[in-house]
């Protein structure tokens, strides 16, 4: 399955199964908007957990959770409040409104037209001459949107507040206390997850693009003179395909292959500190279980680079159904940031150096979008086998690690199956206990929302205390002693070993 059927099986399948569905549907929906069900809630906090496992714990960094809501003076200052906008047009004869960048990308078969910077969209409008493509009428000037939602703070005069684009205002604000609590020392960087809001022109294609959504961020800050990153040696072997803003500029579309250690030698990335995290991105993503040859970093030339950034890589993923997408920006945006705040709030963000200078520390930027990934580790897992689904999903962000089942609902097999569920609820995985249903269809079941393991108990097991083992990938089963599950499959879900570990075949 490919193109636009595998993302509509995807979607009636995360429904229907309940990893998420579109929001306020009693009321006739809204675009942009979904809700996550049981199965979609656990599978995002398993993407958050591996991310903290790359990106947070490895170094010791400090967490934050920041308002959604800040006040006018902090986005004035930023730049957001006059950066954050994209380009809309509106139809003259049903005044339906479309962001008009993807409209020319739609309409004229062209890509990255917001590269090409807002003269170059209306230029394109009129040469492409684009109408609209529900009604064919006429389109109006494009005008320019501001991005952010606007609300007040407080009854009557109250302040004019906007929800946060993106989380990293939240640490830029906070640099002061989060150096203090990190000892004050630098390299330190301040991670937050947290929902984010963006008043999307077209919100489309699920969760790849919504109006409310949780981002993944993390800022490093480093002394701008210190051009070395002491961990940089562990990924600069990684080899990673690059699209460089020289091959951008060019039209080049084929990327280049080089490690990091090159990209960052020839120039390509400009600071080793970004290249780092580009390497542990590239770990992160195929740890979610998408294959190094269906990833690569475009670089952003200078129109489409937010304000902030000086070099922006997007790392991208291909996707069978839409092509290659965004999944994570990796900005370089200097002092950018602390200078904007420094100077609109009058307070001092220079720390010292050891020889008594002072300065205001550079950042680097690893940002990713939790919702695209659950989306993209969705798609990257479905399969078909004799025409049932089976979402490979690595067992390690699987919702449910086990299920336990009893082949039948009597002769005493239900009560030792909840026996053995409780014993691995203990263990701290994720079990669910399933007695309805033939045993065929509740495997198919499991399969279709990706569980890697099916314990049965059956009536053997009363006699000498052993289970079967079914392993979701391989349809293949083994037998093991029911005391030995609690360990052997914690260390099988953390990818410690493998299925043939796991007992005697059958
Ligand atoms: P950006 O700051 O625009 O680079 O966004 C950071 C990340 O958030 C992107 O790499 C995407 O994964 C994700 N993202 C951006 N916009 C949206 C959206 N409207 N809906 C869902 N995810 C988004």
């Amino acid at each position: 399955m490919e193109g636009r059927e595998l993302h509509e099986a995807i979607m009636e399948l995360a429904r229907r199964r309940g990893f998420f569905w579109p929001s306020f549907e009693i009321y006739g929906g809204l675009r942009g908007f979904y809700t996550y069900g049981n199965l979609g809630t656990k599978l995002k906090r398993n993407i958050e957990k591996a991310w903290r496992r790359f990106f947070v714990d490895p170094h010791g960094f400090l967490e934050l959770d920041t308002p959604v809501l800040n006040p006018l003076r902090v986005f004035k200052a930023s730049g957001h409040l006059e950066h954050f906008k994209d380009v809309m047009v509106e139809c003259l004869k049903c005044h339906r409104v479309f962001r008009a960048d993807h409209l020319i990308e739609e309409e004229a078969g062209l890509e990255y037209v917001e590269a090409m910077g807002e003269e170059a969209i209306r230029r394109l409008l009129r040469e492409k001459r684009i109408r609209c493509p529900e009604c064919g009428g006429d389109l109006g000037e494009p005008q320019e949107f501001l991005t952010m939602f606007q609300t007040q703070i407080g009854p009557m005069s109250g302040e004019p507040g906007f929800a946060r684009p993106e989380a990293a205002q939240g640490m830029f604000l906070n640099f002061k206390l989060g150096f203090h609590h990190a000892r004050e020392r630098l390299p330190f960087a301040l991670a937050q997850i947290g929902k984010v809001m963006r008043n999307e022109i077209s919100p489309r294609r699920g969760l790849l693009r919504l109006r409310e959504f949780t981002i993944m961020e993390l800022e490093l800050f480093f002394d701008p003179q210190e051009g070395q990153c002491p961990w940089f040696k562990e990924v600069s072997d990684e080899s990673v395909k690059l699209i460089t803003e020289e091959m951008e500029a060019e039209g080049f579309k084929e990327p280049l292959e080089v490690t990091l250690g090159e990209a960052v030698e020839r120039g390509y990335i400009k600071t080793e500190w970004q290249a780092y995290f580009m390497g542990v991105s590239k770990r992160f993503i195929t740890y979610l279980g998408v294959p190094p040859e269906r990833q690569r970093f475009r670089a952003h030339l200078p129109e489409e680079r937010s304000h902030y950034s000086t070099q922006t890589y997007d790392h991208e993923v291909y996707l069978e159904s839409w092509g290659w997408i965004e999944i994570a920006g990796h900005a370089y945006r200097t002092d950018y940031d602390l200078k904007a705040h420094q100077k609109a709030s009058g307070v001092d963000l220079t720390v010292r150096r050891a020889d008594g200078s002072r300065f205001l520390p550079h950042v680097v930027e690893p940002s990713f979008g939790l919702d695209r990934l659950v989306y993209v580790a969705l798609e990257v897992a479905y399969r078909k086998r004799d025409g049932r689904t089976v979402l490979a999903l690595p067992r390690w962000i699987a919702p449910i690690q086990v299920a336990v089942m009893p082949l039948v609902t009597r002769d005493g097999l239900p009560e030792k199956a909840r026996e053995i569920w409780s014993q691995l609820k203990d263990a701290g995985l994720t079990v669910e206990y399933e007695e309805k249903g033939s045993i065929g269809k509740r495997y198919a079941r499991q399969d279709e929302i990706g569980t890697p393991i099916a314990v049965t108990v059956d009536y053997q097991t009363l006699e000498d205390d052993t289970v079967t083992l079914r392993d979701r990938d391989s349809w293949r089963q083994v037998r093991q002693e029911a005391s030995r599950l609690p360990e052997l499959l914690r260390s099988y879900i953390n990818g410690e070993r493998g299925f043939d570990e796991l007992g005697r075949p059958l």
